[in-house]
């Protein structure tokens, strides 16, 4: 099996070098071009004459325009990367046969109320960052080509910036933190969205009757403010010297950003688990394990 793999440095893309790696010859690209081969996704010919170069039996997307407060002002570049680029890779898996696989996000809804999201369930994205990746869901789900779609949640991974590094060292420097506490949501690590990944490729290529669009979130749920009590009250257990005394509750309107968040990013997984036969593990225990190697360096 030939594997295209884009964005191979993003949270999930790293954890993805690791975990396709096993299941056949895998391309890894980035966004800059290597041996006459592009992995930009803004450049939409370059995409489409790369992936007719390489022939993969299965794309794997993990690039993505993510700055969710910036595709407020960028809205053309985020619709380009996120909706006509996922559409050039549908196209051309569906020409080759090939598989896509895809990742998006809980921002395609629009926040209200509290229950787990199903699949089924109507969208309403309430930023450009959502509306550009249901754009790509669109694009993908009406190209006819064979596909998974995982739509995620507060990814999380050991590599580059994430919530639980930046209140660590916010922890260090001041005695209080104000974070809020009306979204809510799971923190899900790269690293078993790219283990799910892995192991859903196996399967569904033996058993197509399984490509879809599936909800992949770790289990639980919690605020950020709870997220970052976790986090702080670890950090503490393990010894570290903090200057933190009080972790404040506020509200998202106490917080105003560019891009409008979604209150309830809870993601409803029953569908994943049964047809792919996976237990999700709940959102402390990948936490836990990132934590641990955090605070080992
Ligand atoms: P990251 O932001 O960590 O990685 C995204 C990657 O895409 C980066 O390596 C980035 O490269 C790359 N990229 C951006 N623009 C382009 C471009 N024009 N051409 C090629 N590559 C580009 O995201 P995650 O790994 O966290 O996200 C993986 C998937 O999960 C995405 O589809 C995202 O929408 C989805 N998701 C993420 C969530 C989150 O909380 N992070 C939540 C829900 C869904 P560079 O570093 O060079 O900019």
């Amino acid at each position: 099996m030939k594997i295209l793999l884009l964005g191979k440095n993003g949270q999930v893309g790293w954890e993805l070098q690791r975990s396709l790696a096993s299941l056949g010859q895998l391309v890894a690209l980035d966004r800059h071009s290597v041996d006459g081969l592009c992995g930009d996704l803004s450049d939409l010919d370059s995409l489409r004459a790369t992936i007719r170069a390489v022939r993969p039996d299965v794309i794997v997307n993990a690039a993505a325009y993510t700055a969710v407060d910036k595709a407020e002002s960028e809205a053309e570049l985020a619709s380009r990367v996120n909706g006509q680029a996922s559409q050039v890779m549908a196209q051309e898996a569906a020409s080759l046969g090939a598989w896509l696989i895809h990742y998006s996000t809980d921002y395609v809804f629009s926040g209200q109320g509290d229950t787990p999201w199903r699949e089924a369930d109507d969208v309403a994205p309430v930023n450009h960052y959502g509306a550009s990746k249901l754009a790509g869901e669109r694009a993908i789900i009406a190209s006819g080509c064979k596909y998974l779609i995982f739509r995620t949640s507060w990814v999380f991974g050991a590599r580059g910036n994430n919530f639980a590094k930046t209140m660590l060292r916010l922890a260090k420097d001041r005695e209080t933190l104000n974070v809020i506490a009306d979204q809510v949501g799971a923190p899900t690590g790269a690293d078993l969205i790219a283990d799910i990944t892995a192991l859903a490729i196996q399967q569904v290529v033996k058993r197509p009757e399984l490509a879809g669009l599936y909800h992949l979130a770790a289990a639980g749920k919690v605020s950020w403010h709870g997220y970052a009590c976790h986090v702080i009250d670890f950090a503490k257990a393990q010894g570290e010297e903090l200057a933190v005394i009080s972790v404040n509750p506020i509200d998202t309107t106490a917080y105003p950003t560019p891009a409008r968040r979604p209150l309830n990013s809870r993601l409803n997984t029953q569908k994943l688990s049964e047809n792919f036969s996976l237990h999700l593990p709940d959102w402390q225990s990948g936490v836990t394990r990132m934590l641990r190697e955090v605070l080992d360096k």
